[in-house]
């Protein structure tokens, strides 16, 4: 017989596994089961979540394509193509989660994931970080080759999540719809002569679980909603996924397929450069993946695929100045704020530009150049009294010398 009063049975919360003791309310339900007062706030404020999730997409407050595609425009340089592909494909994701599907008959749109091929360097990262930027959505980034099947030493698939969790502040609501950026996608292909579970396609078909939507249970480490329970059930259906990778080799594949009658003797030997390399990814078909390694489940949930080109000097030259964040007016800026202006003169950029080329990192080698030309300047100039110009020449670029300082002829604004 349950008894009642305070006598020697300690009552506890079947929730959170306080006593009565250490709580204010203890409610009792049929069967020996108690909640807590502070476990009923806690249920209320996930239902109130869930109230609030109906008006997160907003159909008619989303950016369209063409505003998209303008705000990328201001921070990346070239890849049109990709751009305004990337601007439809999330522009369609989140109108596909503003759908309200009243009867059962309604049309469902299906979630489309998105590949990205192109060398690194140029710009896979960096778009899919300013599309979630533009849509204000919570961003985790992983790199494939840290991703290990459970039970192996690495990173969990399932890892993937507790980033963007962490993102969206451990707001679940918000996780469940945002982006993850899975880089390097190419390294978990299929190697062949290797057992299934070092080859990379056990990661592929661990990945394909939250690919596809599943409900994954997530560790919310120093969570409020720890006291619920150590996991959260986070579902994956509504996230996007972006895989990105540099598929060395795949024009081969590609060149293959549409070139196959032409080779042997006499077939007119390709050259490899970059920008061939970028025109024959563009004909790039699901099946030239799967002869890469890739599973068929796998580029099956990637139906979307971009590819991106290789970056020239003049692009090269234009991530330098024009964008938004561009390394340049970023160092102008450092060195305004200690009197000095900074110039650099047309032909040190393109020297710049030319050395990450032979770098072979596209516009990734370009801030440890210009670190490297900054250096002696942003070590000089703060101790300099006075207004200075600093003038960043091809010759400096060339032997790698200090610039010069010169003092400032201008007037002062003030
Ligand atoms: P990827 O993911 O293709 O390897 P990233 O996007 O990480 O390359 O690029 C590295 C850095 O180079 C970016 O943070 C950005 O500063 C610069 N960058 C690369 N491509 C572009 C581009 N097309 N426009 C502007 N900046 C770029």
């Amino acid at each position: 017989m349950l008894k009642f009063g305070r006598d020697d049975t300690i009552y506890k919360c079947s929730f959170c596994s306080k006593p009565d003791t250490q709580v204010n309310r203890l409610i009792a339900g049929p069967n020996g089961v108690y909640i807590c007062d502070n476990c009923i706030k806690l249920c209320s404020e996930i239902l109130d979540n869930d109230e609030k999730d109906e008006s997160f997409v907003d159909a008619e407050k989303l950016p369209k394509p063409k505003s998209i595609c303008e705000t990328l425009d201001q921070y990346i340089i070239g890849q049109d193509e990709a751009k305004k592909t990337l601007s439809v494909a999330v522009y369609n994701h989140y109108k596909r989660l503003g759908q309200k599907t009243t009867k059962k008959s309604d049309v469902e749109i299906q979630k489309s994931n998105i590949l990205m091929i192109g060398p690194t360097g140029s710009g896979k990262t960096l778009i899919a970080q300013t599309l979630a930027k533009i849509l204000n959505v919570p961003f985790a980034i992983v790199d494939a080759n840290s991703l290990t099947e459970a039970g192996y030493v690495g990173e969990d698939v399932e890892d993937v999540l507790v980033s963007l969790l962490q993102s969206a502040n451990n707001d679940v609501i918000r996780a469940e719809r945002g982006i993850v950026y899975i880089d390097e996608i190419d390294k978990i292909a299929r190697k062949p002569g290797m057992t299934r579970d070092i080859s990379g396609e056990g990661v592929q078909q661990a990945l394909l679980k939250i690919l596809e939507g599943s409900v994954v249970n997530v560790p919310v480490p120093g969570s409020h909603r720890q006291q619920l329970s150590e996991v959260v059930p986070i579902n994956t259906k509504n996230i996007l996924f972006i895989c990105g990778g540099a598929f060395n080799g795949l024009d081969k594949v590609i060149e293959e397929r549409t070139k196959g009658g032409q080779l042997g003797f006499g077939a007119k030997v390709e050259s490899d450069s970059e920008k061939d390399i970028s025109k024959t990814l563009k004909e790039v078909l699901p099946d030239d993946l799967l002869k890469d390694g890739l599973i068929p489940e796998f580029v099956g949930r990637l139906p979307i695929i971009v590819t991106f080109d290789a970056l020239d000097e003049n692009a090269l030259v234009d991530i330098l100045t024009k964008p938004k964040n561009a390394l340049v007016k970023q160092y102008q800026k450092l060195m305004e704020m200690d009197g000095a202006k900074l110039v650099f003169e047309d032909d040190a950029l393109k020297l710049i530009a030319r050395e990450a080329i032979q770098r072979k990192t596209g516009a990734r080698g370009l801030r440890s150049i210009l670190e490297r030309i900054m250096r002696n300047v942003m070590f000089e100039v703060p101790s300099v009294s006075g207004k200075t110009v600093c003038t960043i020449t091809k010759e400096d670029v060339l032997h790698n010398r200090p610039p010069k300082l010169r003092a400032d002829s201008r007037k002062s604004a003030s």
